[in-house]
């Protein structure tokens, strides 16, 4: 077998596999990053940065770009489709605890391209594209990962380390056989994007709004371009069925009346899990992002959780490539899986709760809890903290 070469090896080039890459690459650590498409997705997921997140990102110099070519979101609220506001968020109320009080509202996409470019002018780091990685294996010297080209041959690469941010159905985590612990949710998402200028026809719309409603929950997010619609969806219809289109323009004309159609630029019908791997570490191979946990989209905090995971690996990476032990890599499982599962998912799902009661008393309670909370600032301040993701970062340095 070949030699074991001096490098990291990162599969999947999504946004966690791109940021691990460009710290792998400032640290000065010759990393190669394989991807299977040909080249880097763009469809439409991830479309909220929060504040933590835009502030790691400022050390590659990408968070002002992402703000030129994204859209400030100082508010966010919670609404009764019927009623209107029922608590809007400030944002600004976190400032001095970011240097990014507010959410941006910036497809992943333009991450993945602006990150693209710092790693093509950095010499450390090579992205390989077409390549998809189809089995792993390793001993006390490394790791030797099988992949396949496009062309259908294959070639075996080696590594010190590998980190896998191959996403949610991860190769990598189900070649080590780690279970990915948690549920598929019964409903379907259906995501609408549409040019409808929703803030001209609901009053006091902020740019990210949750919508309950005891019969059909909305989230309504703005991008830079678009406006997007969620809805839940019957997971006994087909995705034809979902996607009809004289059925989509009855859902959205429920949300809002156009005296038009509407135009539905890209529509998305998917199935959603919350899941969380049992393990993020098995000897020399990592997983991050997508491929160590998953959540259903209520908060926008898979992209933002996955990115935390990708900084706090290649730190702690960086120092046992300079000699310390691959045991304080234990704390990057130890603090990124309790982000997971107590931050991500305990917010999440309670989310999801708000948005799917329909028992009338029990609505009434979440939405007076919600208008006290906005009303008495110390709780404004906290809730936000903790939505922000700022709460869970910080205690993780208690985690050791
Ligand atoms: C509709 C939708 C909306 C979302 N909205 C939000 C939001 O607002 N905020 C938020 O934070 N998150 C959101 N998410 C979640 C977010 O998109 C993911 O958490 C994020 O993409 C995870 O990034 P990742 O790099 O871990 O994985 P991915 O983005 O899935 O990237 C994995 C990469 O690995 C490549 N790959 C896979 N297998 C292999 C292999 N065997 N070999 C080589 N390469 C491989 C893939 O081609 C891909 O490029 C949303 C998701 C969806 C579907």
């Amino acid at each position: 077998m070949s030699k074991i070469e001096d490098r990291v090896i990162i599969v999947g080039a999504g946004p966690c596999g791109l940021v691990a890459a460009a710290c792998l690459g400032k640290a000065g650590i010759r990393t190669t990053l394989i991807e299977a498409s040909r080249e880097l997705p763009k469809d439409l997921r991830a479309s909220t940065f929060h504040p933590p997140t835009l502030d790691i990102l400022d050390r590659f110099g990408v968070t002002d770009r992402l703000i030129e070519r994204g859209l400030i979101a100082p508010q966010w609220q919670f609404r009764d489709r019927r009623e209107g506001v029922v608590a809007t968020f400030e944002l600004s109320l976190l400032a001095g605890e970011t240097a990014h009080p507010y959410r941006l509202q910036c497809e992943q996409w333009k991450l993945s391209e602006e990150l693209r470019t710092i790693l093509e002018a950095d010499d450390c780091v090579e992205i390989v594209y077409e390549a998809e990685a189809v089995d792993v294996a390793q001993d006390d010297d490394g790791v030797s990962l099988q992949v396949r080209r496009a062309d259908g041959s294959g070639e075996t690469m080696r590594a010190r380390y590998l980190i896998a941010t191959d996403g949610a159905r991860s190769v990598i985590r189900k070649v080590l056989d780690i279970p990915f612990e948690g549920q598929t949710i019964p409903e379907i998402f259906l995501s609408m994007s549409t040019s409808f200028p929703f803030e001209n026809h609901i009053e006091n719309l902020a740019t990210i709004a949750y919508m309950t409603d005891p019969s059909e929950w909305a989230v309504l997010l703005r991008t830079p371009t678009l406006w997007r619609v969620l809805l839940p969806t019957d997971p006994n219809l087909s995705e034809d069925e979902i996607k009809d289109p004289a059925l989509m323009q009855r859902r959205l004309q429920a949300v809002c009346a156009n005296p038009n159609d509407y135009d539905i630029a890209h529509a998305t019908a998917y199935k959603v899990n919350e899941r969380v791997a049992q393990r993020y570490i098995s000897g020399r191979i990592f997983l991050a992002g997508d491929a160590a946990h998953v959540n259903n989209p209520l908060g926008g905090m898979g992209m933002n959780g996955g990115i935390q995971d990708a900084v706090n690996l290649t730190e702690k990476l960086a120092e046992v490539w300079k000699g310390a032990s691959l045991d304080i890599m234990g704390r990057y499982e130890r603090q990124r899986r309790k982000a997971a599962l107590e931050a991500v998912q305990a917010q999440t799902l309670r989310n999801r709760r708000i948005m799917n009661e329909v028992d009338p008393a029990a609505r009434k309670a979440y939405h007076d809890e919600l208008r006290a909370t906005v009303a008495d600032p110390a709780a404004h301040k906290a809730y936000l903290m903790r939505s922000s993701m700022i709460e869970s970062l910080r205690e993780l340095e208690t985690i050791e």
